[in-house]
């Protein structure tokens, strides 16, 4: 069934989440289908990264089985599809992020570069010896470390909100946290750990109220939510395409064109250049200013059709779905004994971390995916979120928008059996 088909189906019957056809939008993940161990493949590794939809997939295929070649700069027809498709996929991102202008869209390889090239191009041409950079207790580490270089080399500061028992940021304390020293706040909008949805248009409003701009991680939650960059007012936000449904190797720094427009290029080379001679060299305009050399062409026509997909889904009935099945999940695993649960934010989605008592996550995770059950267990690159709840390792499983009350069972299933096998 096409998406198109897909879309009109949900958008006639929808009344919360039970026009949404998961059953059908399944059948569009071949890999989905597939045994592991023998057993079915229940596939809950997603905020690690997702599956893909077979229209991703046949658009990556097509590219290199019909008009594979280099962008910008073949004279020829197969170099203008390719161009005309690879542009194509960032006005596609520009839609879905809500960006007002098409320029504000750069492509990168994923999140975790697109927040270092904000603090490599931003950071060092704004921040100053006794500055500060503000980022909160739950970030990944891809929104720590770029941080922590910066203020290494510019003798500036790291803070960071603290969160409560829950998973929940302290706003009260983010508010006090800003001061003049402060130059840019970079929080998660969701968290991989914890799960926990972060209020991040009010905090955007009150770093803006003090004169700092915002850089919105956007990894978890824009496979999860609807994303209006414009209505958030956020300054900067990255997210992967990879957990998006779409390939690796591709990702997008949205900025605000106020920005792109004042920060140094990140890398040099071909493609990011207006004149090059031996003595100076000036550069091109935002986005192609941040895109040196061949880019992932392949990766933006596949991001292209993972947000075509999801436009045609639509992430309003995604997000329904989503919660809906969240909140079975939460019931459901509330009855495993032992269980307990890292992150229990009021607002939160899609992400179960948890323990159980008296078994390694190690082993769990093993014994889960002897019983066909992919999960993440480890410190989810997030090693300070983990030391504030005073663990070293949770389970992980987390939800995508073909996973299945079914497959929450069969979880819950493997989880007593896990319990059973380690004499817990
Ligand atoms: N931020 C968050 C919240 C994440 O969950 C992840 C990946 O798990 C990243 C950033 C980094 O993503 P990537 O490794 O694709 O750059």
């Amino acid at each position: 069934m096409s998406t198109a088909t897909l879309a009109k189906g949900i958008e006639e019957t929808l009344d919360g989440p039970i026009g949404y056809d998961v059953q059908r939008v399944r059948e569009d993940f071949p890999i989905l289908t597939q045994k592991v161990h023998g057993k079915p493949l229940v596939y809950l590794d997603n905020a690690n990264t997702t599956q893909k939809p077979r229209q991703v997939i046949d658009a990556l295929a097509t590219y290199y089985s019909e008009y594979n070649s280099n962008v910008h700069r073949a004279s020829h027809l197969l170099g203008e599809r390719a161009t005309e498709a690879y542009e194509g996929g960032r006005a596609k991102v520009q839609r879905f992020l809500n960006a007002s202008r098409f320029e504000e869209i750069v492509f990168v390889r994923n999140a975790t570069e697109g927040v270092n090239l904000v603090a490599q191009t931003f950071g060092r041409k704004y921040v100053k010896e006794g500055d500060e950079i503000l980022i909160s207790a739950m970030e990944h580490h891809a929104n720590i470390v770029p941080w922590q270089l910066l203020c290494a080399e510019k003798g500036a500061t790291l803070r960071v909100i603290p969160i409560n028992d829950a998973g929940e940021l302290l706003l009260d304390e983010y508010e006090k946290l800003l001061s003049p020293r402060t130059k840019l706040v970079g929080i998660t909008q969701m968290s991989n750990a914890l799960g926990t949805v972060n209020p991040v248009k009010e905090m955007i409003a009150t770093a803006h109220r003090h004169g700092v701009p915002v850089l919105v991680d956007g990894a978890q939650s824009a496979y999860h939510m609807a994303v209006d960059v414009q209505d958030m007012d956020c300054d900067f936000f990255v997210f992967s395409g990879h957990k998006l449904y779409g390939p690796t190797g591709i990702g997008i720094l949205y900025g605000k064109s106020e920005h792109l427009e004042n920060m140094p290029p990140f890398m040099g080379g071909g493609d990011m250049i207006k004149t090059v001679t031996f003595e100076e060299t000036t550069f091109g305009d935002p986005p192609y200013r941040f895109e040196a050399g061949t880019p992932h062409i392949a990766g933006s026509i596949g991001l292209g059709a993972a947000v075509d997909y999801l436009t045609g889904l639509g992430m309003a009935n995604i997000a329904a779905y989503e919660r809906d099945l969240m909140a079975y999940g939460t019931a459901a695993l509330s009855e495993v004994p032992g269980l307990r649960m890292m992150g229990t934010a009021k607002h939160k989605a899609s992400v179960y971390s948890f323990l159980l008592d008296g078994i390694h996550p190690n082993d769990a995770g093993e014994l889960l995916d002897r019983q066909g059950i992919a999960v993440r267990v480890g410190q989810h690159c997030a090693h300070p979120v983990l030391q504030r709840f005073g663990v070293t390792a949770t389970v992980r499983a987390s939800l995508a928008c073909y996973n299945t009350r079914e497959e929450i069972d069969a979880l819950v299933r493997a989880l007593h059996k896990v319990r059973e096998l380690m004499g817990a």
